[in-house]
């Protein structure tokens, strides 16, 4: 079974609107026409539209980093998944650890926010990932387990082809600290087992798996060239053009 490579930029909170247009129109100049690979960006909502606009026509779609569950109504602060699909945003970051582990996001959260995803037409990219002491402390496996469980309860089978899975182990994010292609190929089969234990081989072998985490243009290829591996979640590395579009080629 073949799995189209997905990278995909995560922004964070960072650029100005003017930094987010340049970047976005320098990747539109250098990657637009490159088929072979799904390619996202993720900038900070308020930026996603203009982003969008920019982007619209090309192969480079455009992700949000959260959402709220309900669709609408007294929840001040939040952004509904029509709005952002009103916006012209296609994909969702969900889970992100900075959002797990910061804003104290739990799998049940994240679960409500898959599911109204769904039910419209977003595509969640749900990110899953150990801390360094739960790695350390041999609970990876029983960690990203909970979180897989608990993230996509209740999710059916046709829907769970739509969403991307992205592993993410906390201590490699941001820190230069990158896992090594066996680490990541590793829980990617265990993550891609627990799949097909809950929907059968032919979803499992359909899901990508991207994985995230100090991925940069000099170690994109090898992490990549995993079986198990179809794709990179890439955050610093994503705010520049010509990183971001090495990390691309070299999938
Ligand atoms: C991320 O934010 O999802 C991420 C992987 O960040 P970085 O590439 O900077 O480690």
């Amino acid at each position: 079974m073949s799995r189209r490579i997905f990278i995909a930029g995560n922004w964070k909170m960072n650029l100005t609107l003017s930094s987010s247009l340049e970047l976005a129109g320098g990747l539109k100049e250098q990657l637009n026409g490159t088929n072979d690979v799904e390619i996202a960006v993720c900038p900070p909502s308020i930026y996603v539209q203009q982003v969008a606009a920019l982007l619209k026509d090309t192969n480079i779609g455009v992700g949000a980093q959260n959402v709220y569950h309900k669709d609408k109504g007294a929840f001040t602060g939040e952004i509904s998944v029509g709005m952002l699909i009103d916006a012209g945003v296609k994909y969702v970051i969900l889970g992100h650890s900075e959002r797990r582990h910061i804003l104290h996001e739990k799998n049940e959260d994240v679960n409500l926010k898959i599911l109204a995803a769904l039910s419209s037409s977003l595509i969640p990219i749900v990110c899953v990932g150990e801390l360094l002491e739960e790695r350390e402390a041999e609970a990876t496996y029983k960690v990203v387990g909970e979180q897989i469980e608990g993230s996509f309860a209740n999710v059916s089978a046709e829907d769970m082809k739509k969403c991307v899975i992205a592993y993410e182990p906390v201590w490699a994010i941001g820190t230069g600290k990158v896992a090594t292609p066996d680490q990541a190929e590793e829980v990617h089969v265990f993550i891609r087992n627990l799949i097909e234990k809950k929907y059968g081989k032919d979803i499992a072998d359909s899901v990508r798996i991207q994985y995230g985490g100090s991925v940069n243009d000099e170690n994109a290829k090898e992490i990549l060239a995993k079986p198990n591996v179809d794709g990179a979640l890439v955050g610093g590395a994503s705010l520049k053009v010509t990183q971001f579009v090495k990390i691309v080629k070299s999938a």
